[in-house]
């Protein structure tokens, strides 16, 4: 619901409307843009009533928004979000590149493709220290360890480090260690780790799960947003269909469809999304063309030994070109008219 008041409303009198409107629980936030005051209100309406709204001597109109992700959403905020990270942008006309491996292997490992995709222009560094593996018997990842090899590698190149989480335990260590907090796929409506992520006050950074509508992301992204306290990145990474060729089916058309419906930045995973490192490169232009505001890329010095995801893995050289590429593309697209 969106409350707009009358011109002439006293600051006063609409500031005690509000607070009434909170002490029942619900979130209020002003919307900017207008030249009358509006607020949107999200949260359980049920107690409200529009016609007691309307009997109010400072709300000129009341306007339902039909939509359940309401601070997702571009009714109660229409601008776009720029999300900001560790001082870099995501979102707000630049193109940020999030790269690196599946998983941190080693030192050695994490620390030659920091360097490398630092050298050919990455924003932030990648690497999954928690892995959501489909076989219990496959590599899990370092775990902790995991995350110090990724402060390691920051601290080498001033990279900073995204990586997922995937349980309530590590809450604490992700606050205070990691830039931009990972919801996979798989826990994309885990929502009591929606809930505490959004807490942490940290950027999030929500893929889409393989079988959720668009709808049920941002709904995922409400969760997070609630709290009030962090910034959402939403991921497109692929989705399950009936084609087989392919992984997953990068779903391209929700880029523009996100953006559409929501103010929050929308990056694409073609490594995911395809599966195939050959791939790679055509659907991060593809995604680049269709209005993404970035890209995650899986990046690995020896594809062929990686220990999770090899085969979608493109290596820095072709991470190199790529870059070139798709900074060239998105240039063009956003020339002054
Ligand atoms: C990942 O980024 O390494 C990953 C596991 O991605 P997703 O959750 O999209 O499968
Ligand atoms: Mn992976």
């Amino acid at each position: 619901m969106i409350l707009i008041f009358k011109p002439d409303a006293g600051s006063a009198h609409a500031a005690k409307l509000l607070s009434d409107i909170r002490e029942k629980g619900i979130l209020t936030q002003e919307i900017r843009g207008g030249e009358a005051l509006m607020v949107g209100l999200a949260g359980d309406l049920s107690g409200l009533s529009e016609d007691s709204l309307m009997r109010s001597a400072v709300v000129d109109r009341v306007i339902r928004v039909s939509e359940p992700y309401k601070l997702a959403g571009r009714k109660f905020h229409p601008e776009d979000t720029c999300v900001k990270a560790a001082g870099r942008a995501v979102g707000g006309g630049s193109l940020a590149v999030i790269a690196g491996p599946c998983s941190v292997e080693t030192e050695e490992q994490i620390l030659s493709i920091a360097r490398d995709v630092k050298l050919a222009g990455a924003s932030f560094l990648r690497g999954g220290a928690f892995k959501p593996r489909s076989s219990p018997y496959s590599f899990q990842g370092l775990g902790l360890d995991g995350l110090e090899l990724l402060k390691i590698a920051r601290e080498k190149t001033g990279l900073p480090i995204v990586t997922e989480i995937m349980s309530q335990e590590y809450a604490e260590a992700f606050g205070r260690d990691v830039d931009i907090i990972q919801i996979g796929a798989r826990n994309m409506q885990n929502f009591p780790l929606l809930r505490d992520v959004g807490m942490l006050g940290k950027p999030v950074l929500l893929k889409r799960g393989p079988s959720c509508t668009i709808d049920e992301m941002l709904m995922a992204a409400e969760y997070i947003l609630m709290a009030g306290k962090s910034q959402v990145i939403l991921c497109e990474r692929g989705i399950r269909t009936f084609e087989t060729a392919t992984r997953n089916t990068l779903d391209l058309s929700a880029i523009p469809v996100l953006k559409a419906k929501s103010h929050l930045p929308v990056i694409a995973d073609p490594s995911h999304g395809t599966g195939y490192w050959n791939l790679v490169e055509p659907m991060a232009m593809a995604a680049v063309a269709a209005g993404a505001d970035g890209l995650m890329i899986e990046v690995h010095n020896q594809p062929e030994k990686a220990l999770c995801d090899g085969q979608q893995s493109i290596t820095p050289a072709l991470f190199s070109r790529v870059m070139g590429k798709v900074n060239r593309l998105h240039a063009v697209l956003n020339e002054p008219a």
